[in-house]
């Protein structure tokens, strides 16, 4: 009998697949169709709406670079905000640092929450039961527009632009966010892969120059989001992306952490574009 895949078809003219080992869990919960499953290469993936999320092979290149780069960078950094983030990944990074004392985490459809619990806790690793998480389950874009809550760092670890994502890309969603930065807090984003998606990095980037006087972006491989780096997004009214290696090398030494990917050279490197990376942030047209 031939495998099975798992298509991605998040582009019109590029798609992934990864071939479906073993099925674990396939159903549509309240906003998207959720699918857990096993690759020989990648481990337990899960996709939603047929885009790849999370797998247990590179996850650790995505979440050491989403939850480390600001908190180091940040420095003193207490009450954190992860908007999306159902796997638990981004909350088992942000709380591994000890200075850390709460990790706010909205995501919007419990059913990942529950089944990445089920299906995929090597993932979370415990994160969902640590006293510091204060899990909410609502849209982030209803909770930034509400909340009086400060928070000094903000990951916004969301889908891509599309269902219940897509609302998680505008300028208004972005402007509420800043409001619920305390001073010097660091907002950063989950921005595609610049190659396929130039059009997300360039609205970003727009949206972060008119908001933030620190607009930027920086970069990871992760495999299984093809089609070259991705980019996350950086925004700031503080300083700390000037952060000296030795200050980075200090804070990293005492935080403690073991990481797999993250460095603090990793980390400053991170920052320097490829051209036609830096072209797309500046909002300048890309055709491959
Ligand atoms: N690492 C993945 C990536 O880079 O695409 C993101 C992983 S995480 C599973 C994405 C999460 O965002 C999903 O659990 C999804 O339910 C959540 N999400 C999507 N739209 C949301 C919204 N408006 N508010 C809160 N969470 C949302």
């Amino acid at each position: 009998m031939s495998a099975a895949w798992s298509t991605e078809t998040l582009h019109p003219e590029y798609r992934q697949q990864l071939r479906i080992d073993r099925l674990i869990y396939d159903s549509q919960t309240a906003h998207q169709r959720i699918r857990i499953f096993e690759n020989a290469r990648f481990g337990r993936v899960m996709t939603l709406d047929d885009v790849v999320q999370v797998t247990e092979g590179d996850e650790f290149i995505y979440h050491e670079m989403m939850a480390h780069v600001p908190i180091l960078a940040h420095g003193a950094a207490r009450r954190v905000l992860i908007i999306g983030g159902g796997d638990g990944g981004m909350a088992r990074e942000v709380l591994r640092h000890r200075g850390i004392e709460s990790c706010t985490m909205v995501e919007i459809d419990r059913g990942v929450v529950d089944l990445c619990r089920t299906h995929l806790p090597g993932i979370s690793r415990g994160a969902f039961d640590d006293p510091r998480l204060d899990l909410v389950i609502a849209d982030g874009a209803e909770f930034v527009k509400t909340t009086d809550r400060r928070f000094d760092v903000i990951i916004i670890d969301s889908t891509d632009p599309i269902g219940p994502g897509e609302v998680l890309f505008t300028d208004s969603f972005y402007g509420h966010a800043r409001r619920c930065l305390a001073g010097g807090g660091v907002l950063v984003t989950q921005n595609g892969v610049p190659f396929l998606q130039p059009d997300e990095l360039a609205a970003t980037m727009r949206a972060f120059r008119t908001l933030f006087a620190d607009a930027a972006c920086y970069l990871a491989t992760v495999p299984s989001y093809a089609g070259g780096p991705m980019a996350f997004g950086w925004g700031t009214d503080g300083a700390v992306r000037g952060v000296t290696p030795e200050i980075l090398e200090r804070r990293f030494g005492e935080s403690g952490l073991e990481t797999r990917y993250y460095t603090p050279g990793t980390h400053l490197a991170a920052f320097a574009l490829p051209g036609y990376i830096d072209a797309v942030a500046q909002g300048d047209a890309f055709s491959a």
